[in-house]
């Protein structure tokens, strides 16, 4: 045993991912993955990429691979600020930093915002990826009550008496990962309501806005409380992730520390990555290609529905979600999602166990499916695995014991 190295707290609050260790099992071939976070990969506009690369390398070669401003490509935030303008929300390119992938957005947001000891609020489940961006600034997590819907405004009356001094409220409206519901327009304005009574701001994360099924979600909190709302928004799911690009749209006055963070973490996000998705999304790319996406997971959305209808036991609760990449799944009583996976990867199937997803008290029959990277056909096939497993299992509970 080495001796040498003495490691940080923070260092020992950081587990490995449960996702990423899942992910690792279900990458052996034949496997008929529902487990994945991740976009298809059909949908990446290689051609456009391909094209934009050429022309910001012939372009202006040495400034696109020179270092570059910490905020981000200045035309790239005029964009960011432009388009969020369709979700209600009035922003300065000043506001917008632009970072590498939202995820990093999260960190900084904890880095800027989160002490030892002090709580920060999160919806009841969550992001896993949000969890492990604060956990290592040594928070204490709340889970704030929710329902279909996403939080419930009243969660926020209790925040004043059993966590005060609230930092933030991490709250994701739009098609949420896990779960995939959407916070309604008049649920909204009351969670905004009821949090600027509670005085708790609100850190609001999209990457799935644009991924509507019927019609567009309504307009962002921040556009409901801009001084009281960080927003974190993402080019991953409606380009790529691999160019790891995101952004965040900072009240005012907290911006000058977020930059100050973000400048100590990486001094910048990869000046060519944002000069090529901007050459891409500058003349209005994305209004013909995000429909073509969003087309795709309608129909993957519909298989999903329709094979979970006809494979799943009696007893299983979903709501099919309108946008987005997910299906959350609550199993009849007795059935831990987790215990269920080795069976399931043996039977040729993979999800995600729920319980990683609460940051409190874990809801063991709950499992995450993801409906966008199999075809209509795999998912058909895959569902009908899982309600087998699921009904053997069943089967087996109930029968006697001798
Ligand atoms: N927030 C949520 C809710 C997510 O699901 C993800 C990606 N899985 C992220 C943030 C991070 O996305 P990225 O860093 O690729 O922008």
């Amino acid at each position: 045993m080495s001796t040498v190295w003495i490691q940080a707290r923070r260092a020992a609050r950081m587990n490995p991912s449960i996702i990423r260790e899942i992910l690792k099992v279900t990458e052996k071939p034949g496997i008929l993955s529902m487990a994945g976070g991740l976009p298809s990969a059909d949908t990446f506009p290689v051609e456009a990429l391909k094209a934009a690369c050429d022309t910001v390398l012939s372009k202006n070669p040495r400034e696109a691979l020179q270092y570059s401003a910490s905020e981000g490509y200045a035309p790239l935030r005029d964009w960011v600020a432009q388009r969020v303008s369709a979700l209600g929300m009035q922003v300065e390119p000043e506001q917008v930093l632009i970072t590498t992938g939202s995820q990093q957005g999260l960190d900084l947001v904890g880095k800027i915002l989160c002490d030892s000891g002090a709580p920060v609020a999160v919806e009841t489940p969550t992001y896993l990826g949000a969890l492990q961006a604060f956990t290592p600034y040594e928070p204490i997590f709340t889970s704030l009550a929710s329902d279909g819907e996403g939080v419930v405004p009243d969660a926020f009356k209790r925040l004043r008496h059993d966590a005060p001094g609230t930092r933030f409220a991490y709250l994701l409206p739009n098609y949420q990962n896990p779960t995939g519901r959407v916070m309604g327009a008049a649920r909204r304005e009351q969670v905004v309501a009821a949090a600027r009574h509670a005085g708790v701001p609100i850190v609001e994360d999209n990457p799935y806005g644009d991924l509507w099924f019927d019609a567009p979600p309504p307009s962002a909190l921040a556009s409901l409380w801009p001084e009281g709302t960080l927003y974190l928004g993402s080019f991953s799911k409606v380009l790529t992730p691999g160019f790891r690009l995101g952004y965040v749209i900072a009240p005012k006055e907290l911006y000058p520390k977020l930059l100050q963070a973000k400048q100590a973490a990486d001094l910048h996000t990869p000046g060519f990555n944002q000069r090529v998705v901007y050459e891409v999304v500058r003349d209005g790319f994305l209004e013909q290609h995000v429909p073509s996406i969003r087309a795709r997971y309608r129909s993957q959305r519909d298989a999903m529905t329709q094979a979970l209808r006809e494979h799943l036991p009696a007893g299983c609760e979903w709501q099919e979600p309108t946008g987005g990449m997910f299906f959350w799944i609550r199993l009849p009583e007795g059935l831990d999602a987790m215990a269920l996976l080795p069976q399931a990867v043996d039977a040729g199937i993979a999800f995600v166990p729920g319980a990683a997803f609460y940051a409190q008290s874990p809801d063991a029959r709950t499992l995450r499916l993801s409906f966008v990277t199999l075809t209509p056909a795999q998912i058909g096939e895959g569902v009908a695995i899982l309600g087998r497993v699921l009904r053997e299992t069943l089967a087996l509970a109930e029968e006697p014991t001798p």
